[in-house]
């Protein structure tokens, strides 16, 4: 088929020659066949007339009469007839249906001679008699000499039969039969059929070339679709395989096209064939991306914090571009998302590394020289407290100096955990003592702070389920930073305040299962500028804070293989969720 569509244009136009040629031979064809056919019929004609005369004229002879004169002037008045006439060899006529034309001389035809050699062949052509077109056909007249000749006396010999001595007038001599038949109708009926071929080959040219054409359109229609096809698959294919989340909507956000990365980022479903509409996927603020748009705007690598879903937040690159049809009018928006999730994690991890360097050098040493005074000044402070239990002022002052230096003893504990090598000494553990136990241990703080502490377990939770690998007494610790923190937020916000201990097992997109623990307040939320600086060694916006507890945290989580997720809305709270690979080996020490 497509070899047949791929003619080049040179052979169309050879085609287009060549049915024209076709169809004009075969009108000339036909003209000439009809000619033919109509010479035919006047010969035919003429020749049934002759044959008839000359069949009259022996039975005329057998009957010893001679009406011919009187049968031509009959034949005569037949209306195609023009004349009918007996000559003799020398052309004079002898008989003729307009009697005044006997006895005059006519000069034979051209073609007597061939006649003379097949006598019973008739021969015709035409002429004009003066104004008018004749066909004439001219034959040998010889009405032969009627029946068998018997012997006389033969019994068979009856008087229906001439008598063989009787003398026949046409046996001596040569004479000629001519019969002028009318063709004043055959020009102009043969000019009818001529202009009637010719009708019938134009329509029959038309066709052919309409069929042409039709091929034509129909190849450059296969070859456009075709064309449009591999522009469109390869379209597909770059769009499906770029390493980024495309998204194409029209102007009401009506998603139009999305490619697999997008629809990770956004979190549809692959076998969702139907695109759910952009305003329900809370994401973004898409309606004001698109006013953005609309005003002018171009969106180039916006970095934006995304609610990927109800737990967390996803740092995206947004870029975006409105769209425009063919004729330059707004046809909808194009959206380019990144995941940033994993640059921000490297750049968090650049900035932790820098900072670690940095502590580890001060740290090794300062604190070191700082925790051995301290003990002596804790040691010298509970004694003197003591001392003074009398006075009451006295009292007080001592007991803040007290924790003053259990503060000073946290702030040199951390330096130290941060800066040394962390052993763990992994064991199989149940996690939900665990829990509780940091629960217990921030009751004091949370009740101080006004703020309610709540354990969700999952109901089926049986000791053997929620056993894992960790070193408990460190998981203890990373969990009891989170926890400070969220009633330390939750507590900001005034009465009211909660924090929610959750557990439960989970599985990301089908992968390993995990242990999440989640410590979650409804606290006031982290600002958004914020978030990249999380986990960040010193990083603090508290007055009285060390910005060392998330660091610690998340540096025992990941060595048990773990990671730390955080998701927040500002003003609305935030949470922060433990993941711990409840199969994977945990990674031990990190010395
Ligand atoms: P510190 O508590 O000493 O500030 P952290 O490393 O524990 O140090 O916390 C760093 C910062 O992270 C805090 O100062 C605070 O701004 C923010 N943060 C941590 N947890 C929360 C929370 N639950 N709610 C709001 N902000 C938080």
């Amino acid at each position: 088929m497509r070899t047949i569509l791929n003619f080049p244009r040179w052979l169309y136009a050879g085609i287009v020659f060549i049915v024209i040629c076709v169809a004009g031979l075969l009108a000339l064809r036909n003209t000439d066949q009809q000619r033919e056919q109509m010479i035919a019929n006047l010969k035919d004609r003429a020749d049934v007339l002759i044959w008839a005369l000359e069949g009259s004229a022996r039975a005329m002879g057998r009957m010893g009469q001679n009406h011919l004169p009187e049968l031509l002037e009959e034949i005569g008045d037949e209306p195609d007839v023009a004349y009918m006439a007996i000559l003799d060899g020398q052309g004079r006529i002898l008989i003729h249906s307009d009697s005044a034309e006997s006895g005059n001389l006519r000069r034979l035809p051209p073609l007597h001679e061939e006649m003379d050699k097949e006598p019973s062949v008739s021969r015709g052509t035409f002429i004009t008699d003066g104004e008018k077109p004749l066909y004439e056909v001219w034959k040998i007249f010889a009405p032969k000499r009627p029946g068998p000749v018997f012997a006389p006396g033969d019994p068979r010999l009856t008087r229906r039969w001439l008598h063989p001595t009787r003398k026949w007038p046409w046996d001596e001599g040569r004479f000629y039969i001519a019969v002028g038949m009318d063709a004043s109708h055959f020009e102009p009926r043969l000019r009818r059929y001529v202009a009637q071929t010719m009708m019938m080959a134009a329509l029959i040219t038309a066709a052919g070339l309409a069929g042409i054409a039709l091929l034509f359109f129909f190849q450059n229609y296969k070859r456009s679709r075709r064309m449009l096809e591999d522009t469109q698959a390869l379209a597909e294919q770059v769009i499906s395989n770029l390493p980024v989340g495309l998204v194409v909507t029209d102007l009401h956000g009506k998603i139009s096209l999305r490619n697999r990365p997008a629809e990770q980022i956004l979190g549809i479903p692959h076998e969702q064939e139907n695109h759910p509409p952009l305003q329900d996927l809370t994401f973004f603020d898409w309606r004001s991306l698109m006013d953005e748009l609309d005003s002018g705007g171009l969106i180039l690598e916006k970095e934006l914090d995304a609610f990927a879903s109800k737990t967390r937040n996803m740092p995206v690159s947004l870029s975006a571009a409105k769209l425009t049809d063919s004729e330059g009018g707004k046809s909808g928006y194009l959206f380019i998302l990144r995941d940033l999730d994993e640059v921000r994690r490297l750049r968090r991890q650049v900035k932790l590394n820098e900072r670690l360097s940095a502590l580890g050098n001060l740290a090794a040493g300062v604190a070191h020289e700082i925790r051995n005074p301290l003990s002596s000044i804790k040691g010298y402070a509970t004694y003197l407290t003591e001392k003074v239990k009398e006075d009451k002022m006295a009292h007080a002052t001592g007991m803040i100096l007290i924790q003053e230096t259990d503060r000073l003893n946290r702030v040199v504990s951390d330096l130290l955990s941060v800066a040394k090598p962390l052993n763990l000494r992994i064991e199989s553990a149940s996690i939900t003592p665990l829990l509780q136990q940091a629960i217990r241990l921030i009751t004091p703080e949370a009740e101080e702070n006004m703020v309610t502490v709540e354990l969700d377990l999952p109901p089926e939770q049986t000791p053997q389920k929620d056993r894992i690998m960790l070193d408990a007494d460190r998981f203890t610790q990373a969990l009891l930073n989170l926890l400070v923190n969220a009633v330390q937020a939750a507590g900001g916000a005034g009465s009211g305040g909660t924090v929610r201990l959750t557990l439960e097992k989970t599985t990301e997109h089908g992968g390993p299962e995990f242990l999440a623990v989640s410590v979650s307040d409804n606290g006031q939320g982290i600002a958004p500028r914020d978030m990249e600086n999380l986990f960040t060694p010193y990083f603090t916006t508290k007055a009285t804070g060390t910005g060392l507890g998330l660091t610690i945290a998340q540096r025992i989580i990941e060595q048990h293989g773990g990671e730390i997720k955080v998701y927040s809305r500002q003003g609305q709270g935030a949470a922060f969720t433990i993941l711990l690979p409840v199969t994977a080996e945990p990674r031990g020490s990190d010395a």
